[in-house]
């Protein structure tokens, strides 16, 4: 069993905020305290609480919009329930709609209070694992096409605003159609899942790695130009090509595409370094090809 969950707690009332923490800390739950909304959202950005427990009336920053901006831009933010001294029926429906899943009154019955952070913790935990369910490919552990295409528009997003470099690689197996044929696809299967591995170990842990489709991959190098999308994607075919995987031979090739300020969609810089994997392909396979311009334009019109 891991640690007990960490519950964020803010509250501008000394009093409530002691108590709040106490009677969690009592249910065996690990408790960090805000006094007000602004020392809560660093907290929770420090801390990474799995449920927050939130006053409404806060100075600096209050609960509603605090619970608004741990909600944006997060797939999967943490549970919050809202603990208020507001009773009116529209301050609960001001309280869910800012996010939250659950809105409790002051004054409060502590076992009330308990199992409601029981049941937030649960909903917090399942929400958690379809989210990662959702995003995950299940065989090789690798982020799944559908992450694909969320994160590289949101890393064209970054490029495009701040002016830095974004490659990115496309890789694909060399005739592992025939290695399913000999060996089964158990064998096939067991290749793939060692090619993942191989491949997260020779990223950075920031460097995002997908499996694009069957056989293929992709890996997104933000800050990446020309040379050095390169020289990673070399590296990756040499960690393939160095040692057998899962007992058989295996090579790879693979297409490398920089975002340039001509290219207008996300989906292009994936079409150059298609483009360039055919090249790698044509040109005899286990190598690495650069998309050029020209290949990258008949690529988007054709
Ligand atoms: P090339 O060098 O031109 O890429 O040849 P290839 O044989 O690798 O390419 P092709 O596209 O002809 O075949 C890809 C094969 O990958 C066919 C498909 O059965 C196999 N494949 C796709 N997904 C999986 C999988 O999840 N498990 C296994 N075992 N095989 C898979
Ligand atoms: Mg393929
Ligand atoms: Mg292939």
């Amino acid at each position: 069993m891991g640690p007990a969950p960490l519950i964020l707690v803010a509250d501008d009332d000394e009093d409530i905020r002691l108590l709040v923490t106490m009677r969690l800390e009592r249910a065996g739950y690990r408790v960090v305290a805000a006094r007000n909304g602004d020392e809560a959202m660093q907290l929770a950005a420090e801390h990474d609480p799995d449920l927050l427990v939130l006053d409404v009336s806060m100075p600096v920053l209050n609960g509603h919009d605090l619970c608004l901006a741990l909600t944006a831009d997060n797939p999967s933010p943490p549970p919050v329930i809202f603990l208020s001294g507001r009773t009116m029926p529209n301050d609960r429906v001001l309280g869910l709609e800012a996010g939250a899943v659950d809105y409790m009154t002051k004054p409060f019955d502590a076992k009330e209070l308990i199992t409601r952070v029981a049941v937030a913790l649960r909903t917090g935990r399942r929400m958690a694992t379809l989210a990662h369910d959702a995003s995950v490919d299940r065989m090789t552990g690798l982020l799944n096409r559908a992450q694909l295409d969320d994160r590289l528009s949101q890393a064209v997003g970054r490029a495009t605003a701040f002016g830095t470099g974004l490659g990115c690689v496309l890789l694909d197996l060399d005739h592992f159609k025939s290695i399913n044929d000999h060996f089964g696809h158990l064998t096939g299967d067991d290749v793939l899942r060692e090619i993942a591995a191989r491949l997260r170990r020779n990223l950075r842990s920031d460097d995002a790695v997908f499996r694009y489709g069957g056989e293929e991959f992709f890996v997104l190098v933000e800050g990446g130009d020309g040379p050095s999308t390169m020289f990673i994607a070399e590296k990756l075919l040499a960690a393939i090509a160095a040692e057998p995987v899962a007992g058989h031979e295996v090579t790879a090739s693979a297409g490398v595409a920089v975002w340039a300020p001509e290219l207008t969609r996300p989906a292009e810089l994936l079409q150059a370094a298609d483009a360039a994997l055919y090249e790698a392909k044509r040109s005899g396979r286990a190598q690495v090809a650069l998309a050029t311009q020209a290949r990258a334009a008949s690529a988007t019109t054709g």
